[in-house]
């Protein structure tokens, strides 16, 4: 475990075409949370143009808790984010659920999202340590901050540098959001790991109205991006509507971020006001 008081590693940004995470300005990604269909995933594309947001998210293969919902468009929700991102010229991410989708997603996004539930899957974490394509890591909903760090390494280790961190919520005993989001484990994350680190909201609250805030206060909090889910009706959404902003929503969101992202950027880091003295006193952690 990191000690308290000891200074943070220096990052190292994962760079997705010309998007930079980690490189001192917060990334968004947004789009919904499964691709249903073109329209549906080009009004949410254009609504990301439109607002700066650079990066699309969808899902094509969807671990669904129960096997009667909707378990996305699999190929074919591949093929209609590789043409939504040739058209807009957004980088995307979306999930690969096995060994076998692996190649498949490589070949039509940008980045490969590994959910919660895989989190643990080392056979499948082994395999995605031998590609050049990033991966976006979420941290496992049981998962300490330490068994995530080892989940990460799985990659390193094993040659794939080019990893994002994301935080999006473990279970506790609290049912009144969907998860609980867990920001100070992103400010730990932080200062133990120096690749980037970003706040997944909308699967961290499962509420659309706690959304702004709680995306505010991850990247106030030091984290280096957020991804949220989008959808242009989030009533009618095949998945996930109620943890969904609608498009005026991404929009406000994305003003917020860019005001926070001019003040955070015109003060002192987070970690030149909280460090410790001169003098190198790793300090016992009480408050003063
Ligand atoms: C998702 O982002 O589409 C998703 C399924 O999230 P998680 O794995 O965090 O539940
Ligand atoms: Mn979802």
């Amino acid at each position: 475990m990191s000690k308290i008081g000891h200074p943070p590693p220096t990052p190292t940004p994962v760079r997705v075409k010309d998007v930079v995470f980690g490189g001192g300005h917060p990334v968004i990604i947004a789009g919904p949370c499964s691709v249903e269909s073109e329209e549906q995933l080009m009004t949410a594309a254009e609504a990301c143009v439109e607002n700066g947001v650079r990066v699309l998210r969808g899902g094509a293969f969807k671990p669904r808790s129960s096997p009667h919902s909707f378990q996305g468009l699999g190929v074919e929700g591949l093929e209609i984010m590789q043409r939504v991102a040739r058209r807009t010229g957004l980088v995307t991410v979306t999930e690969a659920m096995s060994i076998e989708q692996i190649a498949l997603v490589a070949e039509h996004a940008d980045i490969i999202q590994i959910g919660t539930r895989n989190m643990f899957n080392f056979a499948l974490l082994k395999e995605l340590a031998k590609l050049k394509t990033p991966v976006l890591l979420k941290r496992g909903f049981m998962a300490t901050i330490e068994e995530f760090l080892l989940a990460v390494e799985y990659l390193t280790v094993g040659g794939n540098t080019d990893v994002i961190l994301c935080e999006r919520g473990i279970r506790t005993f609290e049912t009144i959001t969907r998860n609980t989001l867990d920001l100070a484990g992103v400010a730990v994350l932080k200062r133990m790991c120096p690749l980037p680190v970003i706040v997944d909201p909308s699967h961290g609250t499962g509420r659309s109205d706690i959304i702004h805030a709680m995306s505010l206060a991850a990247i106030a909090g030091g984290a280096d991006g957020i991804m949220v889910e989008v959808h242009p009706n989030p009533a009618k959404a095949l998945c996930d509507g109620l943890q969904s902003l609608d498009l005026p929503g991404l929009r406000a969101l994305a003003r917020e971020v860019g005001a926070l992202a001019a003040f955070l950027a015109s003060r002192p880091s987070l970690d030149a006001r909280a460090a410790p003295d001169a003098s190198g006193g790793e300090g016992d952690g009480s408050v003063p």
